[in-house]
């Protein structure tokens, strides 16, 4: 058996950018999309031999949001990034979708790709939440992509939930978690509301609050039959995350996009977030990569530490 990697590809592109929006993202049409995967697979061909050096436990697509992309093309280049690595047997290779794009043709097309995990945004079960987030989707988007995805046999799905925006209560956030665990779900997110654009928004809950909420959701999720296994996340038997799970235990990994980082053999490194620069030069690592370190001992301890935290003591990864 070889080390072991995992491989995250950034697409940073969207609809539009939600009111609370904090991560590099493009808007753009089919053609910049188009080159854009193009670049990317120009950089899979590049990192080919690095790749080849490691048995791959997991690729994760996010964004940005992956769905958007035309789906055909999509799967080309996941099938691309496929020809060029080792997956160990069982190896996660899963897809962030929004749900104002799930449909006969992203999920046939996606199908091509061979996912085995998909992760549906969902954010809050309250419809004017959801507006004042500027998420561009509806409640009714979402009960739709679910239904959607059973029938096209999507069997690993997670949900992200955001808690602690501006209009949220411990009412509607309560109502969310019970919509959320309604769907069925074989994992649910719940990430905390960050809001770097925000200005005129009104504020958030409080600390205290918030921490209502995080607690209220461990102790209804349990209940409903989900493992919390890392601060973030929770699982039914069977369905822990690997790409989450091996990062927090300090997995090293390789990021492939637009600002993508890396870590590998004791060496950090992160892709430019010069979208030009990207696209013109991706198969050239020199061109494109930037804050190359390496670690010394104590500080790769550091790092372990630092992943390690965010693993909940107790949780069962075998599950
Ligand atoms: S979909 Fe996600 S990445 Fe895209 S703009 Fe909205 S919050 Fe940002």
């Amino acid at each position: 058996m070889g080390k072991e990697l995992q491989v995250y590809v950034n697409l940073p592109f969207c609809i539009h950018r939600c009111a609370y929006c904090g991560v590099l993202v493009k808007t753009g049409d089919s053609a910049a999309k188009g080159r854009y995967l193009g670049a990317l697979e120009d950089e899979m061909d590049a990192a080919v031999q690095t790749l080849g050096e490691y048995d791959i436990t997991s690729i994760y697509l996010g964004g940005g949001s992956p769905s958007i992309f035309n789906p055909d093309d999509m799967a080309h280049t996941i099938n691309t990034l496929r020809d060029h690595v080792d997956l160990v047997l069982h190896a996660e290779v899963g897809i962030e979708m929004m749900p104002q794009t799930v449909g006969t043709p992203s999920l046939t097309g996606l199908g091509a790709a061979r996912l085995n995990r998909m992760s549906l945004s969902m954010q809050s079960g309250d419809q004017d939440e959801l507006k004042a987030l500027d998420c561009g989707f509806t409640l009714t988007d979402v009960e739709n992509s679910i239904l959607f995805m059973r029938k096209f046999g999507v069997r690993n799905l997670n949900i992200d939930l955001m808690y602690g925006n501006p209009l949220q209560t411990m009412a509607s956030w309560e109502q969310t978690l019970f919509l959320a665990c309604g769907y069925g779900p074989e994992h649910i997110s719940i990430y905390p509301f960050t809001a770097p654009y925000a200005e005129g928004m009104l504020p958030c809950p409080s600390a205290a609050e918030q921490e209502d909420m995080v607690a209220f959701a461990a102790s209804h999720l349990a209940r409903s039959g989900y493992t919390r296994y890392s601060k973030y996340h929770f699982a039914q038997s069977g369905f822990v995350c690997r790409h989450f799970s091996d990062r927090y235990h300090g997995s090293d990994y390789i990021g492939l996009g637009l600002g993508a980082k890396s870590f590998i053999d004791g060496i950090s490194y992160e892709n430019t977030s010069d979208y030009r620069q990207y696209v013109e030069h991706s198969s050239e690592f020199e061109q494109v990569t930037c804050n190359v370190m390496r670690f010394d001992e104590e500080q790769l301890e550091e790092r372990l530490a630092t992943c390690r935290a965010l693993l909940v003591p107790d949780a069962s990864l075998a599950s």
